[in-house]
């Protein structure tokens, strides 16, 4: 091995010694905080938006008016993840406030959860060009920040709404219409896909299925009901 490299390795390890003697033990990643910190519920939401700052990443910030981080409570016991803004989020920076929004808020109603209990985000937080589909590097570029809001919330149960939040979390290309209605394993977390809101304005008759998914979230709530978050 080349001499120089050896000797940066030497010191390098001489260093990571230093700080583990002054009891740091994880280091932040590329992304800003490591896993570990993240988890050890040390970072706030508010911390990971500050690292998002005025996140110009991918391309969609050239469009975009704000960026809808999410909001909710961070102690939630359920976390709901949609697609990505649309006009009326992107104008009010706030998730879910459209017409499919309103229809959200009746859905998480209709389990006795006020709005406010639950945390509510998108896969994409800036808005698409004319609400088209999210694309994978815009998908790609955001991963990492849902991925602390979700670590850091620790939720029991996801809902992850319509085809690109479902296919995302779970790393799959398997249809929507053949996901729903069941549990997945994302890092211990339970996830439960089911059909967009948004999709069920264009297709009502298919809220019975919703109905049916929402009813074994609020079940498995109820039976965990010991697994609440700490004050
Ligand atoms: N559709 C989504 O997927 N997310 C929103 O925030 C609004 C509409």
């Amino acid at each position: 091995m080349d001499e120089n490299l050896k000797e940066m390795i030497s010191d390098l390890k001489s260093y990571l010694e230093y700080l583990k003697g002054m009891g740091i033990s994880s280091l932040p990643t590329s992304e800003g905080y490591s896993e570990k910190t993240v988890r050890s519920g040390i970072l706030t939401l508010a911390e990971v938006q500050k690292e998002l700052r005025d996140c110009k990443r991918c391309k969609l910030h050239h469009a975009r008016k704000t960026i809808v981080f999410g909001e909710g409570n961070e102690k939630a016991r359920l976390m709901f993840i949609g697609e990505g803004p649309g006009y009326d989020e992107d104008v009010q920076g706030r998730p879910f406030v459209g017409r499919a929004g309103q229809l959200l808020t009746k859905i998480i109603q209709s389990i006795n959860l006020p709005r406010e209990e639950v945390y509510i985000t998108n896969i994409i937080k800036c808005r698409p060009p004319q609400n088209r589909n999210p694309e994978p590097d815009e998908i790609q570029s955001c991963h990492p920040f849902l991925m602390k809001q979700i670590r850091v919330i620790q939720p029991k149960i996801i809902c992850a709404l319509g085809t690109f939040s479902a296919q995302t979390l779970l790393k799959t290309d398997t249809k929507i219409t053949a996901l729903r209605g069941k549990f997945y394993d994302l890092e211990g977390i339970k996830v439960i896909p089911t059909y967009h809101p948004a999709f069920l304005l264009r297709n009502p008759e298919r809220k019975r299925e919703v109905w049916e998914d929402m009813k074994k979230i609020a079940e498995w709530l109820n039976n965990h009901e010991s697994v609440k978050k700490m004050e």
